[in-house]
């Protein structure tokens, strides 16, 4: 089923009628001229000089990106040690390439700096398929209940939970909660719950109804040909995905864990079913290794999200060095809410150390 396809078997839905809209919206890449590269390169190194700015990039971005995140001092990294490497360091603003939810986290975490980005347009499936209006009702039909989300939410959905937990964590969480004996209300990526409630034998566990429209598309049919034509390569899934891949891979985990297991697996040869712009730094830090990108449903110039997720595309060199000039993408988040946010947010952290 492509994006297409999902987004039209849940028609009837307002969730996914937001994500139509939203996907319209998403523009592509556009591919630039090695001059053109340099040049906004060079402008994109002296703003970030200029206004005490860090570029804090996630794993899904333009590896051009990437690369001028790690060249100006800046981070790769997933969302939430994003956030805490924007906390920790000592630039007055964040430039967040990445989608929404990464800008506002940030800006929970880090409520007195200026955190911009590309675009604002930049949104995740995950997020609009988890209103907090009807979140909130969700929510009040399971009062007993402890109310676990994913780092993939609004402010607003934050401020709802008990914890905010990201893929790294989560089976932790989930299974330390069960342990105790507490009911769980999961949300928003169905897949990654089922994961969990499988792994953890969590026994009481409700499940909010998203998906990752990228995750998604990853077909385990295609992924057993894949396999049966390089059948020494390991198979690395992120849990976003259906479980029929799952059951396919050698190591299931958070993008983190997925280019660690890259690293440390004696394997030569990957399938790799998440964003394909984790290959960036998988083959950084494995320069003598080969990296397929898992197959998805769809392909061509008709595949909005063949392993490749359409609103991280939208962070560009082009706007990325107009960052400080627009008044149209500083992340805002009302002070109350971030202080709300911020609980849930904190027990995460501090089940960490
Ligand atoms: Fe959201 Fe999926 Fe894109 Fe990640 S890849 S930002 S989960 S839509």
């Amino acid at each position: 089923m492509t994006a297409n396809n999902l987004i039209a078997e849940l028609a009837s839905s307002s969730a996914a009628e937001r994500v139509h809209e939203h996907l319209e919206r998403a523009w592509s890449a556009p591919q630039y001229t090695p001059e053109q590269q340099q040049h906004y390169k060079e402008r994109i190194r002296e703003q970030l000089q200029r206004h005490n700015a860090v570029l804090v990039a996630h794993y899904y971005t333009d590896p051009l990106i990437q690369a001028l995140a790690e060249e100006t001092g800046g981070c790769v990294a997933d969302s939430l040690e994003m956030a805490r490497f924007g906390k920790e360091h000592k630039a007055d603003t964040l430039v967040v390439a990445g989608v929404r939810f990464m800008g506002e986290t940030a800006k929970i975490l880090t409520p007195h700096k200026r955190v911009l980005m590309p675009t604002l347009e930049a949104t995740c499936s995950l997020d609009l398929g988890c209103p907090a209006d009807e979140f909130a009702a969700f929510c009040d039909q399971h009062p007993e209940h402890t109310v676990v989300v994913y780092a993939n939410t609004s402010a607003a959905v934050k401020a709802r939970a008990d914890w905010v937990v990201t893929s790294s964590i989560a089976l932790d969480v989930v299974d330390y909660l069960d342990r105790r004996g507490e009911k769980i209300l999961w949300a928003p990526d169905k897949h990654l719950g089922h994961y969990i409630q499988k792994q953890t034998g969590a026994k009481d566990m409700v499940l909010w109804d998203g998906a990752c429209i990228v995750h998604e598309e990853f077909k385990a049919r295609g992924l057993e040909d894949l396999k049966a034509l390089y059948p020494e390569a390991a198979v690395l899934v992120h849990p976003e995905s259906p479980q029929p891949v799952v059951d396919l891979a050698d190591v299931t985990g958070s993008t983190s864990q997925l280019i660690r297991a890259a690293q440390t697996l004696p394997n030569q040869e990957f399938i790799v079913a998440t964003d394909q712009g984790i290959l960036y730094k998988m083959q950084q830090l494995c320069p003598d290794k080969t990296f397929y990108v898992a197959p998805t449903a769809g392909s061509g110039a008709s595949c909005r999200s063949c392993a490749s997720c359409p609103w991280m595309a939208m962070n560009v060199l082009e706007n990325l060095a107009d960052v400080f000039e627009r008044t149209d993408n500083e992340i805002q988040v009302a002070p109350e809410l971030g202080r709300q946010a911020m609980i849930p947010l904190q027990r995460m952290l501090d089940f960490r150390k």
